[in-house]
């Protein structure tokens, strides 16, 4: 899409787990290119958020479209198909899979095989090109050199690239990030800011979630911030921090 079309349009999403509201009637948009900033204390309901917009979990109330078109009550699959990849807050990969085998798994995300979803053998070209676009996810986010490499042996912030790498293989219009910069030491974090600044340069349009304020506030072109499943504020980096509802949401977590 062009840049500044509509991608993402939330409206009013609710999700409750019994009596608990997780996500309280929130709505917002994602323009083509922008890179936004999905944030709020612990429990706020962002990870709920991002379950919902990936079809993990279904809505109780609302509505979403993409790209123009509903996706709300489709599957996960069908959803990724449209063009939305995600990382997870806990790192989801295949240990005992090497990086490129890891990364070639997302490249099924979007159908690019059908058949391989269809349970068929893959004919060996048609192999040859999905590792060989795995191979270039993997230069893309700086980690070719491992590529043989198993999964599971590497350390927590590589690991992490690997997921995003593994995202960017389904050749996606929406990447949603999930905390990517936890639990990652500093040249880590700098190597993961430098390759979504990359992407911003590229036009990938992004949503991440991130609790490291100042890794986020460097980095996105807007903020929706969130607090007990409510939307409280949404803005540039310079007016969400100067919000006192924020601030007061902060000190209270
Ligand atoms: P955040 O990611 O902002 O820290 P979450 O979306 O993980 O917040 O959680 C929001 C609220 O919803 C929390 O109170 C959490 O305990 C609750 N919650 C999340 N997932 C579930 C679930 N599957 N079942 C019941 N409650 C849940
Ligand atoms: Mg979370």
């Amino acid at each position: 899409p062009q840049r500044g079309s509509p991608v993402l349009n939330v409206e009013g999403a609710v999700k409750r787990f019994g009596g608990l509201v997780a996500v309280n009637d929130v709505s917002f948009q994602i323009q083509a290119g922008e890179i936004v900033g999905l944030i709020g204390p612990n429990g706020a309901g962002k990870s709920t958020m991002f379950n919902l917009l990936t079809g993990t979990l279904p809505l109780t109330e609302g509505a979403v479209q993409f790209l123009g078109k509903p996706i709300s009550g489709l599957s996960q699959r069908d959803i990724a198909v449209r063009g939305i990849a995600r990382t997870f807050q806990h790192v989801k990969l295949r240990p005992q899979m090497t990086l490129l085998e890891n990364v070639a798994l997302g490249a099924h995300a979007r159908g690019h095989c059908g058949l391989w979803r269809g349970g068929l053998r893959l004919d060996r070209n048609e192999e040859a090109r999905i590792m060989a676009e795995a191979m270039t996810q993997l230069e893309r986010v700086g980690l070719a050199d491992q590529a043989y490499e198993l999964a599971g042996s590497l350390p927590l912030g590589t690991q992490r690239l690997l997921e995003i790498a593994r995202a960017l293989a389904a050749d996606p219009v929406l990447i949603m990030l999930d905390e990517p910069a936890a639990g990652l030491r500093l040249f880590e974090k700098q190597a993961l800011a430098k390759l979504l600044d990359t992407l911003r340069t590229e036009g990938v349009t992004v949503l991440i979630v991130e609790h490291d304020m100042e890794f986020v506030m460097n980095l996105v072109d807007r903020l929706v911030v969130m607090s007990f499943g409510s939307k409280i504020a949404e803005g540039k980096p310079a007016e969400v921090r100067a919000n006192p509802q924020v601030q007061a949401a902060y000190l209270g977590s």
